[in-house]
């Protein structure tokens, strides 16, 4: 059996990776598995355990940074994130096209261990229109919302890292370009 893609989606927070990958996990000729990541960051209003995240705390994570459990890792905003490694492999081995929602320092290590891996930067309309939607989540306090804006800043400039690049400016358009894209690398 052919093993299955990794592909990597990036981009700045709030840019609506989460809403457009909503859109294109429906196509199954796609045959895609989303990796839910581990984070120790607080759950938001209606996320849920496995779903949305593995919400641990500190210790834990960083037990699993020794003991080489993750494919990748990284510290966002006072938080770490990573994706376990076993999961990803395990889908791999079994056909699925596997699909990372990590940000830009996480990339960098899975396209230093997959150099094959699809990689994928989701550009907002505007920088404008970023600030907006982070906004308009009203779930974070200012400090965080400001911290977030200036790491989006930096994150846009990562954007030549990556070998596909798409704006969402319509989430069902982004979501039909990124199908093409994993189709065209299957
Ligand atoms: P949020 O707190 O908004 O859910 O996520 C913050 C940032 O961390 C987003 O850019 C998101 O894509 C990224 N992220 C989520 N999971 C992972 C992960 O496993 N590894 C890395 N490197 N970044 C992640």
């Amino acid at each position: 059996m052919k093993k299955g893609l990794l592909i990597v989606l990036s981009g700045p927070s709030g840019v609506g990776k989460g809403t457009v990958r909503q859109y294109f996990m429906q196509n199954e000729e796609l045959n895609l598995v989303y990796s839910t990541s581990m984070t120790t960051r607080q759950p938001r209003a209606g996320e849920v355990e496995g779903i949305d995240y593995f919400f641990t705390d500190k210790a834990h994570f960083e037990q699993a940074i020794e003991n080489g459990e993750l494919l990748e890792w990284a510290e966002f905003v006072g938080n770490y994130y990573g994706t376990p490694l076993k999961e990803v492999e395990r889908l791999r081995e079994a056909g699925k096209n596997v699909i990372l929602e990590i940000e830009v320092q996480g990339c960098t290590q899975v396209k230093e261990k997959c150099p094959d891996a699809v990689t994928i930067f989701m550009i907002p309309p505007s920088m404008e229109e970023l600030e907006n939607r982070i906004r308009g989540r009203r779930s974070e306090p200012e400090e965080i919302i400001q911290q977030r804006l200036a790491k989006a800043q930096r994150e846009m400039k990562m954007v030549k890292d990556y070998k596909y690049v798409v704006c969402n400016d319509d989430p069902q358009l982004a979501a039909d370009v990124i199908a093409l894209i994993i189709k065209r690398n299957m």
